[in-house]
């Protein structure tokens, strides 16, 4: 649990539990309400409209300005999930008023910034039985996402094609051949999903045809085929597993009927 001692971490835990705050007039702190209203945990892809928390916080007052200043909100979100229980971190930023009655500081307008420290970036985090090279690319598409939408698409279109190689043992030069020789596996909407993101973050093809071609991959492309990487991991592998886990489940208990 990022090393932080259980003796120390329980205690504060027990006793630091979910503090609102009075919603202050003219707007009030809605972004933790908004973001836990449909909190999704990245590592068990639980959703939970509750996780005990303890807040670290820090207010520095903007420079000529009387009663304005930029906070700084951290958080341990831990996972209510009994199964998963992990820890999630996360930093926000934004402007506050000091509210001289309560004390507090009160968020005002919209949220500046906002950071998940750990884990990192918004890659979910899934487990080891899937390759590796697999999961580093899937993260490093994630992490890039918005600052380069065309390298996170070549780089999540790497993993989908280390998918294909890995999942189905098929091993063709060309990923349009590797797709079309999984057709008649795989289930027609998700073949036709693959077949119609395939072309996205190819940079090879589009430098075939012009090398001073920039074709732009817009953020929603790079974001799709992100998705299309974690639904079939999840449908792929993890579908997989748990199968198998389920079979030799049902195998033992047969057995310990027979005895
Ligand atoms: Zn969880």
């Amino acid at each position: 649990m990022f090393g932080f001692p259980r003796a120390i971490l329980v205690p504060l835990l027990c006793r630091e539990r979910i503090r609102v705050r009075k919603e202050p007039r003219g707007g009030g702190n809605t972004h933790l309400a908004a973001y836990m209203k449909n909190w999704q945990c990245p590592f068990c892809d639980q959703y939970c409209s509750y996780a005990e928390y303890f807040p670290i916080e820090g207010n520095t007052r903007l420079p000529d300005e009387t009663s304005f200043y930029l906070r700084l909100e951290g958080k341990f979100i831990h996972c209510p999930n009994l199964k998963c229980k992990k820890v999630t971190v996360t930093a926000a930023l934004y402007s506050a008023m000091l509210n001289e009655r309560t004390g507090a500081y009160d968020a005002i307008g919209t949220i500046k910034e906002f950071w998940r420290l750990a884990p990192a970036s918004k890659a979910k985090v899934f487990p080891d039985y899937i390759p590796v090279g697999i999961r580093d690319d899937y993260a490093e598409a994630c992490s890039i996402k918005d600052l380069s939408p065309k390298a996170s698409a070549t780089i999540a279109r790497r993993a989908l094609q280390g998918m294909i190689r890995d999942f189905w043992k098929v091993s063709e030069p060309r990923l349009i051949d590797e797709i079309e020789a999984i057709e008649d596996k795989v289930d027609p909407d998700t073949w036709r999903a693959i077949d119609g993101l395939r072309k996205v973050g190819n940079i090879g093809a589009h430098m075939e045809r012009d090398v001073n071609t920039i074709i732009d991959v817009e953020p929603a492309e790079a974001e799709q085929l992100i998705w299309l990487v974690e639904t079939l991991l999840r449908d792929w592998y993890i579908a997989r597993f748990e199968r198998a886990q389920r079979l030799k489940e049902l195998e033992a208990m047969a057995a310990s009927k027979k005895s």
